[in-house]
C-alpha cells in the first residue's frame, strides 16, 4: 500500500485540498449551482465534464497521498498561519503595493518567526502533494522533515509576487456588484541534469499574491535566510505587462494576467537554480 509522503505511515490516504476548503467556501460559497457553475480549468480550457459542484469535489483535491492525521491535526498550526497570512494580504493590497515587501512582523506580530515557518510549511505541504501527483519518485524527505521535524530544507525556496492584474479584476467585479476571487496554479516546470537530478519550479496564486517555488539541489539563495528574515521582498507584476483586454473572454483575461511576461519562466527558474547543462523536459 502507498505510504503517506509526510509521515511515511501506512494509514489510509486522503487528498489534500489544492486550495484550502475554507478559501473555496469564502471565495465561491458552499455549493455551485448550474447557473453560476465553477469549472476546473486546465490549460485555459474549461471542460464541461469537469464541473465542480462543491468545495468537497475531488477535482479540488490532490490525489490521495497523505494520511488524515498529516492532513489535519499535524498540520493544523500551519493551516492557521496561512489563514492569518491570507486575511492580511486581502486587507492590505495598497500597502503591499507601496511597500513592495511582506513584513511578517506586521502579519503575525510577536511570534512571526514561528508563524512564518508555519506558513512556509503549509506551502511545502501543498507543493509536496503537487509534486507527488506529478512524479511518485519525487524525493520529498526534505519537505516532510521540514513539516514534521522543523528541519530547514535546502532544496526548496519561495519568492513572493504581487499581481496588479488580479486586483484590477477584483475591483472591476466590485464596481459591478459582483465578486471575483482568484485562486490559480501555474504549470510546473521540470529540469533534469546530467547527474539525473530533477529540479521543479512552479507558481500558485492566492488572490493578488503569487508564490513562486523551486525544488532543486541547485538553489542559489538559501531558504534559511528567507525564513529568518522578518521581511520578504515582493516583486510587482505590473498590469502594464498584459496585452489589451479588449475582445478577450473573461477566461482569456485571467490567463493573460497570470501568464503574461512569464514566457521566460524557464529562464527565471534557472536564474534561481545554478543549473548546468540541464535539459527541459
Ligand atoms: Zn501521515
Amino acid at each position: 500500500m502507498a505510504k503517506c509522503w509526510i509521515c511515511n505511515g501506512d494509514l489510509p490516504l486522503t487528498g489534500e485540498h489544492k486550495f484550502k476548503a475554507s478559501l473555496l467556501r469564502k471565495g465561491y460559497g458552499k455549493k455551485y449551482k448550474n447557473e453560476d457553475s465553477l469549472y476546473l480549468i486546465k490549460n485555459g480550457q474549461p471542460k464541461e465534464e469537469e464541473r465542480i459542484e462543491s468545495y468537497k469535489s475531488p477535482l479540488v483535491k490532490f490525489e490521495n497521498s497523505i494520511c488524515a492525521d498529516c492532513n489535519n491535526a499535524k498540520t493544523d498550526p500551519h493551516d492557521n498561519s496561512f489563514d492569518q497570512f491570507m486575511s492580511y494580504i486581502e486587507s492590505n493590497y495598497h500597502l503591499l503595493l507601496e511597500q513592495q515587501n511582506l513584513n511578517f512582523e506586521s502579519i503575525f506580530q510577536l511570534d512571526w518567526l514561528t508563524q512564518k515557518r508555519n506558513l512556509f510549511k503549509y506551502l511545502a505541504k501543498i507543493i509536496g502533494c503537487k509534486l507527488q501527483s506529478i512524479n511518485k519518485e519525487s524525493p520529498l524527505n526534505e519537505l516532510s522533515n521540514f513539516i514534521i521535524e522543523d528541519l530547514t530544507p535546502y532544496r526548496f525556496n519561495i519568492k513572493f509576487e504581487l499581481n496588479e492584474g488580479v486586483h484590477y479584476l477584483y475591483q472591476s467585479a466590485k464596481i459591478n456588484n459582483k465578486n471575483y476571487y482568484h485562486l490559480y496554479y501555474g504549470s510546473t516546470t521540470y529540469y533534469v541534469n546530467r547527474k539525473h537530478d530533477m529540479s521543479f519550479g512552479g507558481w500558485v496564486s492566492f488572490q493578488w499574491i503569487t508564490v513562486h517555488w523551486i525544488f532543486s539541489s541547485y538553489i542559489k539563495s538559501s531558504i534559511k535566510d528567507n525564513l529568518s528574515s522578518s521581511c520578504s521582498s515582493l516583486k510587482i507584476k505590473s498590469i502594464n505587462d498584459c496585452k489589451s483586454f479588449i475582445n478577450m473572454t473573461p477566461l482569456e483575461i485571467v490567463e493573460e494576467i497570470e501568464t503574461s511576461s512569464r514566457e521566460n519562466q524557464q529562464k527565471r527558474y534557472k536564474h534561481c537554480m545554478q543549473m548546468e547543462d540541464e535539459k527541459y523536459l
